[in-house]
């Protein structure tokens, strides 16, 4: 595979535009043209310069090759990559901007028990180029400009496990957020991790002011480990300890994401739970129904229960959403549509 030119900072840029004995002010011209979603040949710089690159560089590192409506106005998309793999990445679209989902990697080995990006395992990470030209390409897509942008907010909830990528994630979510680039400010950015305890010390210590999420799921260590194999080295209480460490360091509060799942996690010793451990905490919890997957054998809650386990949190002095279910027929749920792609 060629090497990825939206890996680079603008300042990188610059460099290589030097070293090729170009002006400097081409790196501009073709950083505008990149953070336009443009292919390498598409920019308009010389046919020198052009031909150069493409010796050295992918002229586009991923495109789309399967778009899915669903009723909602939902979008899923399948990407391909250079090297042939697939990955997958969702639009929604809310009242106030649209929110792209992006994967950080080919599969994952986190094998999380009801999640499908997990089901190959990993097959390799992805540069930081690449997670950015997810979001360049649909922005893109959608008309979107640097100044004028179709996608306002990113969630790093795609395939793959993003502190499992640290410092291809670290660098995109510099890239992401430069001024003179695509622009996506870290506010607007939400990471989720299984629960990654040194590199959530890591994640803080770098004073981004994004998002951090987690995904809780269970209240006790050893249930936990049932369904999401992490819980065997990190435990709730290292995980509190990091999530306090990120809220000293950082100001933002943490969301915990609770998946909710028939006879599992949402009975009312399980709210119960949940409201002794994170009571009083800067924190929030998302509770989402399961999407099912069905090489995964796990069920979901109706929306009654749901609402009722919500309630519990809420009468219990917990902040609480309970997030509507997008996509879901068009296969919402992580991974599901490149299992799907793969196994055609
Ligand atoms: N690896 C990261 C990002 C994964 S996906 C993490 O673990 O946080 C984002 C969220 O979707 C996680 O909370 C994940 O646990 C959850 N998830 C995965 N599969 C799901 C499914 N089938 N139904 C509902 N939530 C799911």
């Amino acid at each position: 595979m060629k090497k990825i030119l939206q890996d680079l900072s603008f300042e990188e840029l610059e460099n290589l535009i030097l070293s090729l004995g170009e002006k400097k002010f081409r790196a501009e011209q073709l950083h505008k043209g990149l953070t336009l979603g443009k292919k390498i040949s598409q920019i308009n710089i010389s046919p020198a310069l052009r031909s150069k690159l493409l010796e050295e560089y992918e002229d586009e590192p991923i495109k789309i090759i399967k778009t899915f409506r669903s009723s909602d106005g939902t979008e899923k998309y399948l990407f391909a990559l250079a090297d042939g793999n697939v990955i997958e990445g969702v639009l929604m679209k809310y009242k106030y901007g649209n929110t792209q989902c992006v994967s950080t990697q080919v599969g994952c080995r986190m094998g999380c028990k009801f999640c499908a990006s997990t089901l190959g395992g990993l097959v390799r990470n992805l540069t930081s180029g690449e997670i950015l030209s997810q979001i360049l390409t649909v922005n893109a897509l959608h008309g979107g400009t640097a100044e004028k942008r179709a996608v306002t907010n990113v969630v790093l909830m795609g395939s793959g496990e993003p502190l499992d990528n640290y410092d291809n994630v670290l660098k995109f979510l510099k890239n992401v957020s430069a001024q003179n680039g695509i622009n996506v400010s870290a506010r607007n950015i939400s990471l989720s991790t299984c629960g990654l305890v040194p590199k959530i010390y890591d994640l803080a210590n770098e004073n981004i002011p994004l998002n951090l999420t987690i995904s809780l799921h269970q209240i006790s260590d050893e249930a936990r480990a049932r369904t999401m194999p992490v819980a065997k080295k990190y435990s709730i209480e290292e995980i509190l300890k990091a999530c306090a460490y990120y809220f000293e360091k950082t100001g933002r509060r943490y969301i915990f994401e609770y998946s909710l799942i028939a006879g599992e996690n949402c009975g009312k010793e399980h709210a119960e739970g949940l409201i002794k451990l994170l009571k009083g905490k800067p924190c929030h919890v998302n509770l989402i129904r399961l999407n099912e997957v069905k090489e995964r054998g796990l069920t979901t809650v109706t929306e009654k229960e749901a609402y009722r386990f919500l309630g519990l949190l809420e009468k219990g002095g917990l902040s609480a959403t309970l997030r509507r279910q997008i996509g879901a027929d068009i296969g919402g749920a992580c991974g599901q549509l490149r299992i799907s792609y793969l196994s055609e």
